[in-house]
């Protein structure tokens, strides 16, 4: 979401003539967009601003501003310890940007006021670059009403609102007019969705529309919420086949006790249910999930719940992470009861595990023939390219960069625990 929200302020420059320059000594202006969802991220954006309001001494027009989750929360803060600072703009109020560009040159007309949290979730300004040639990334939703006890997002980025189908369509469709192959829809819950003009549209009803878009291919989506992620969603992925065969779907512990405590309202049981639907309905399905170890409470026990959750799920990838308080949550008022040590010693067993659940997983792909989308150059090999299957997993090959943005049949020849290599068939 932060993601997009740079590319949309990235659009707005653009349209009121600025240039992109990856050097900030020739910068005109510099936004810095922020996150909050981990800890220690203060000290990392002040350090970022105390380096370009040096840079701001030696050219005295530049224009700097904070933008995003923890401009939301810190604005204040932002404005006291940064007086050099020309505005500040939290998560919820970054469609206003346009407006702020034109009172720029005050300095003391500085955009403070609080959010307005019935406005409309906003798209994509038409015909302005986005960062991908080859995904689009629009918004359906924004905010989140669950209130997970670790979660600081439904403050940063408010109440849920959904966004009119009618107009996500038709960003799509100018999206699928420009030559984008795949859209990646995006909302904090997207299986909530409920178009606000017709209460009839649900998330599932909305993907069977986008399907129907032509010249989009791959429609993906982020991120679902296991207690709303229903049965008839799994029905419509297996029979349109343009929605991936890859669900992320976070799980956080594999313990109920944990799960009650975080607030997150299925059980261990809800969730396997689910993934029996889906590997049940679709064999092929690739499934994600997002982990924290350490959460306050957690012994020895519900951590091995949660590895063994790995072990029956058998997930294609995971993100896992340390518990760390965020102020505000319900979960910063709980003593934080799992020491630093046995927070890193539980990650690092977590992903061990997983590392040698992938390797089995990829292992297993070797000699298989693959479709892939071409989407990027490898990271490690300017001659290699980097594609990605229906179920989201990364296959490099060798090839030149005409073949970017194309769909391709490759050969597993080798793999590993994160990517497969391949060649094309
Ligand atoms: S569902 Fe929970 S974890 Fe996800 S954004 Fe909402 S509060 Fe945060």
């Amino acid at each position: 979401m932060s993601e997009h929200d740079s590319e949309y302020m990235g659009a707005v420059l653009l349209q009121k003539g600025y240039l992109s320059t990856e050097e900030e000594s020739q910068a005109d202006i510099i936004l810095v967009n922020t996150c909050c969802v981990r800890e220690k991220v203060e000290h990392k954006i002040f350090t970022k601003l105390g380096r370009l309001t040096k840079l701001k001494r030696q050219n005295k027009k530049l224009i700097i501003g904070v933008t995003g989750c923890y401009a939301q929360l810190a604005k204040e803060e932002i404005k006291r310890r940064m007086p050099q600072v020309d505005f500040v703009l939290g998560a919820q109020e970054i469609r206003r940007l346009p407006k702020v560009m034109g009172s720029l040159r005050s300095p003391q007309k500085r955009q403070d006021k609080m959010p307005d949290e019935s406005r409309q979730v906003e798209g994509f300004p038409c015909g302005f670059r986005r960062r991908s040639s080859i995904q689009a990334m629009v918004t359906i939703m924004e905010g989140c009403n669950n209130f997970c006890a670790y979660c600081i997002v439904p403050f940063a980025r408010g109440r849920e609102r959904s966004r009119a189908s009618e107009e996500i369509l038709r960003e799509i469709k100018e999206a699928a007019a420009e030559a984008y192959k795949e859209v990646l829809l995006l909302g904090q819950n997207v299986n909530s969705y409920c178009d606000p003009s017709n209460n009839s549209i649900s998330f599932a009803d909305l993907l069977i529309k986008v399907h129907q878009i032509e010249g989009i291919e791959r429609i993906r989506y982020v991120t679902s919420h296991p207690k709303d992620f229903s049965f008839r969603l799994v029905e419509t992925i297996r029979d349109y086949p343009k929605i991936c065969r890859h669900v992320h779907l976070p799980v956080q512990s594999g313990s109920t006790r944990i799960l009650k405590l975080m607030n997150r309202k299925y059980s261990r049981d809800e969730y396997m249910e689910k993934i029996e639907w889906l590997k049940r309905e679709i064999p092929e399905i690739g499934i994600s999930t997002d982990i924290i170890v350490g959460f306050p409470e957690e012994i020895e026990d519900d951590f091995k719940q949660t590895m063994s959750l790995l072990e029956e799920v058998e997930f294609d990838g995971i993100y896992s992470f340390k518990y760390s308080p965020r102020p505000l949550t319900k979960a910063y008022q709980y003593p934080d009861t799992v020491s630093e040590e046995v927070k890193g010693s539980r990650l690092m067993e977590l992903q061990a595990l997983q590392k040698r659940i992938q390797l089995a997983k990829n292992q297993s792909l070797v000699g298989r023939v693959v479709e892939i989308l071409v989407d990027s150059v490898s990271k490690k090999d300017p001659h290699a390219l980097c594609g990605r299957t229906s179920s989201n997993r990364i296959v490099n090959f060798k090839g030149s960069p005409d073949l970017m943005g194309k769909f391709l049949r490759v050969k597993i020849i080798r793999s590993g625990p994160n990517s497969l290599f391949g060649e094309r068939v």
